[in-house]
């Protein structure tokens, strides 16, 4: 399958790249400078295509037959990026796949994300977020809704805690496990139509999948 990664040099997207890679899937890398694209092939990206949100991105959408949105604007930017990358340039990646006939759809979406206004700090990033996964259910795709706690750059685990919302604050999940679960989910019909929050915990990845 061709998996087209938004924003393919981000930390979580990167090991995406890599566990696609793993599963025999082609990941297309989607990156806003061309300087990052050996490293990405390097990973195991098939090719990469030059595309910004804050522009076009149509082109970048052709040939492909399932995306992985992955992209951010950080904590590092103001609002207005937020409203133009996370939720903005989420709903112009909705609407790319739709236009040009691909079918699958997978968000990195945030815990916290059901009810923003139990967040002080980054409410209106979660405001954002879900914005952006409430468009993606309304449309016609095949979507995922991958919402996961805190990320931390520690080793993978490989176990998670998967519920629809999980009843506890300020806790965390490995980067890398996160890409294990969007590389795995891509290709699973048992998520179409899912939403979901992770953290790390005593389940294997796998096993926690199955039981959607
Ligand atoms: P990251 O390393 O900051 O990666 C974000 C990627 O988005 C970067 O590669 C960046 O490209 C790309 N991007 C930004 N603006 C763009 C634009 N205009 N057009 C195309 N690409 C653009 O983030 P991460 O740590 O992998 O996390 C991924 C996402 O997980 C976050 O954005 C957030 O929504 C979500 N999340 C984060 C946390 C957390 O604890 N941090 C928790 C839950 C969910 P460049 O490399 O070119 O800058």
């Amino acid at each position: 399958m061709n998996v087209l990664v938004v924003g393919a040099n981000g930390q979580v997207a990167r090991q995406t790249i890599a566990e696609l890679a793993k599963r025999g899937q082609q990941p297309i890398a989607m990156i806003r400078d061309e300087q990052q694209a050996d490293a990405l092939l390097a990973l195991g990206a098939a090719r990469t295509v030059v595309a910004d949100l804050e522009q076009d991105i149509t082109h970048a959408f052709n040939n492909v037959d399932a995306v992985i949105f992955a992209a951010g604007s950080g904590g590092k930017t103001g609002g207005d990026k937020t409203i133009l990358v996370d939720l903005w340039g989420a709903m112009k990646s909705i609407d790319a796949a739709t236009k040009q006939g691909v079918k699958r759809f997978v968000m990195l979406s945030s815990m916290g994300t059901v009810d923003p206004d139990k967040s002080e700090r980054i409410r209106h990033y979660l405001v954002a977020k879900k914005l952006a996964d409430d468009y993606l259910k309304q449309s016609s795709l095949n979507y995922t809704i991958v919402r996961p706690g805190s990320l931390t750059n520690d080793e993978a685990i490989g176990k998670i805690k998967l519920e629809e919302e999980i009843q506890v604050r300020d806790n965390t999940i490995t980067r890398a496990d996160v890409a294990h679960v969007l590389a795995e989910v891509v290709g699973r019909e048992n998520t179409f139509h899912k939403t979901f929050e992770i953290l790390n915990g005593p389940t294997p990845i796998d096993e926690a999948l199955n039981q959607l």
